[in-house]
């Protein structure tokens, strides 16, 4: 028989996507898990998460304060898959819309290999200027005080998916927030990486300077991800304090690491690699003692324990250090099955790191709220 859960201590997802399906949230006041970390992706999905944080949104940083209506934390930002639909406005003429001669031209630019079938380009969304984006997401963020930056990323390996079918449209699952991929066939297009990355940095530059944890997506781009978070940092690297500085000071190493200042920078304070993917020996360079941000790595049985990748995320969770760990069900449905992948999950991690269930779900806990709200205010 296996043990009962320890969910009193208290269970949270580090990263999902419950508005997907909006008609889930009414269980998530039922779910054994606390709380949800719930990340926003797109034009469609930006509103949903600000409406469910105002109706479940936690209300202060202190755990033990909140109510049984305060489950989650809401995240804004912008998902690498749908980076495309986004222009640069500086590069046309500081323009807020694209006539249709432009948005080829956009489309032609970002996509590769670049469209020629221009039914296909006009059957993609009229691309949104970036700034607009940016300022509704510092709104949203100083809205929620709480709130955090995601889901951001780079994925070299999305392709876009193809318009819809016609028929499609009768026969199309109305509980499921548009814009997501639903069965499509994927077309032969990715993403440039370089209009990922510009999406991504100035994502970065905002979560940095109101001081937000934020949640990163990385798909076979794990170099050069590592390689665009820390653009961001440049210069302000941490320097191990001296041992005469310390003594002068007197404070202990750990003191002297933990010391933060919480003026605005241009990269994020918190950094969580949401269902790391690379390779377990690419994690060390993220623990560097010259990273400014503490980083964290979260892992899920949806992506994480699929066949193919259990080996080496077993490698991953032994190599971050047991203060780095969080979980996350990345889920699109809020509900039973949420809490079920969030046990699954946390039970093989306490069986590679060795911990008991309780002592697992306390680390994990303090892991989350250090993550999400960072150590020193609390
Ligand atoms: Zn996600």
């Amino acid at each position: 028989m296996t043990a009962s859960f320890p969910w009193h201590i208290g269970v949270f997802d580090a990263h999902c996507h419950p508005t997907d399906t909006m008609s889930s949230i009414a269980a998530v006041p039922d779910m054994k898990a606390r709380a949800l970390t719930v990340m926003a992706t797109r034009a469609q999905d930006q509103q949903l998460v600000a409406n469910v944080a105002d109706d479940l949104g936690i209300k202060s940083h202190r755990v033990d304060s909140w109510g049984s209506k305060e489950r989650i934390v809401p995240s804004f930002g912008w998902h690498p898959w749908f980076a495309y639909q986004m222009f640069d406005e500086a590069e046309y003429g500081g323009k807020q819309t694209l006539d249709d001669d432009a948005k080829v031209s956009h489309y032609k630019q970002v996509l590769s290999p670049a469209p020629d079938d221009c039914n296909f380009i006009s059957s993609l969304p009229d691309p949104i200027p970036f700034s607009v984006f940016l300022a509704q997401t510092r709104q949203h963020l100083e809205r929620f005080p709480l709130a955090l930056v995601g889901e951001i990323g780079l994925d070299k390996s999305f392709r876009i998916p193809q318009p819809p079918l016609h028929e499609h449209h009768e026969t199309r699952d109305s509980s499921l927030t548009p814009g997501g991929r639903e069965g499509r066939r994927l077309s032969p297009h990715c993403v440039s990486l370089e209009h990922q990355k510009v999406i991504l940095t100035a994502q970065l530059n905002l979560a940095g300077q109101l001081r937000r944890a934020v949640s990163v997506h990385g798909v076979q781009a794990h170099g050069v991800l590592f390689e665009t978070l820390r653009a961001t940092w440049k210069g302000h690297e941490r320097k191990p304090m001296s041992k005469r500085e310390r003594k002068r000071r007197g404070i202990s190493a750990e003191e002297a690491a933990d010391e933060r200042d919480d003026s605005p920078k241009p990269y994020p304070p918190r950094i969580c690699l949401h269902s790391y993917s690379g390779h377990p020996s690419s994690l060390s360079q993220y623990f560097d003692a010259s990273v400014p941000a503490d980083v964290y790595v979260s892992f899920s049985t949806a992506i994480n324990y699929s066949d193919r990748a259990a080996s080496t995320t077993s490698q991953s969770i032994k190599v971050v250090p047991d203060d780095r760990v969080l979980v996350e069900s990345d889920l699109h449905i809020a509900g039973e099955d949420m809490d079920k992948y969030l046990e699954d999950v946390i039970r093989r991690v306490c069986d590679i790191k060795e911990w008991s269930l309780e002592e697992g779900v306390q680390r994990l806990r303090s892991n989350w709220e250090r993550f999400a709200f960072g150590g020193e205010r609390r």
